[in-house]
């Protein structure tokens, strides 16, 4: 049986022929390549291919995007502390939370939840820069900015959730009585937080797909 790995993502498929498409990151078949037992690449054989006439002078001398010493080490720093995954505990861990109490204070009538899911969701509002910058940074890194569906998916998420999440905080903060039970606006207030938790979920779920695709089940 021939093993062959998607190189976006990592995924081990197992077969004579590598698949159509990637089942975690919707890649094509063109990105799989043949591995051996201990998983390193098989070169394939050198195709034969034509060889590019050459090119005059003036028209390769664009210079090649050069990346700042500093946005190199960044990129090294995050993808070896793993800080994307890390980073992400705290909308996923918190968010839950968030609305629960958001739930509690409006159908129980306990300010006090409503009060904690606002600061969970302010503490939550500051870290997602940190979230999106070391998710981009992977994505581009690690992923080589491959725009799969996957991908876009994740990407679209995380907007939605920070889009949630400001118009929520900065709501609370014109109008504290938005989560009181006489509010007439609770459940539009509670709506949009559930809008946001299914993003947030919809996120982590393919993010996991794409952290444990390249191991065993
Ligand atoms: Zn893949």
């Amino acid at each position: 049986m021939r093993r062959w790995k998607c190189k976006v993502c990592g995924y081990i498929h197992e077969g004579a022929e590598p698949p159509e498409k990637c089942p975690i990151c919707m890649a094509d078949r063109t990105q799989f390549a043949e591995i051996d037992a201990n998983g390193d690449e098989i070169t394939a054989a050198p195709v034969e291919e034509p060889k590019p006439a050459p090119v005059p002078q003036e028209t390769v001398a664009v210079p090649a995007p050069r990346q700042s010493r500093f946005g190199g080490m960044l990129a090294k720093l995050v993808l070896g502390l793993h800080l994307h995954p890390i980073s992400v505990h705290f909308p996923n861990g918190l968010l839950p939370a968030s609305v629960v109490f958001l739930a509690i204070g409006i159908f129980l009538g306990l300010a006090a939840f409503g009060e904690a899911a606002f600061f969970n969701m302010i503490f939550v509002l500051a870290m997602m820069p940190v979230v999106m910058v070391t998710g981009y940074l992977e994505w581009q890194r690690r992923y080589q900015g491959a725009k799969t569906f996957l991908f876009l998916v994740k990407i679209s998420c995380s907007i939605v959730v920070l889009l949630c999440l400001l118009a929520l905080v900065i709501w609370r903060f014109i109008d504290p009585t938005v989560t009181d039970p006489a509010s007439t606006d609770r459940l539009l207030y509670l709506g949009i937080s559930l809008v946001m938790l299914v993003a947030a979920a919809i996120a982590g779920h393919l993010g996991g797909k794409l952290v444990f695709a390249g191991r065993g089940r």
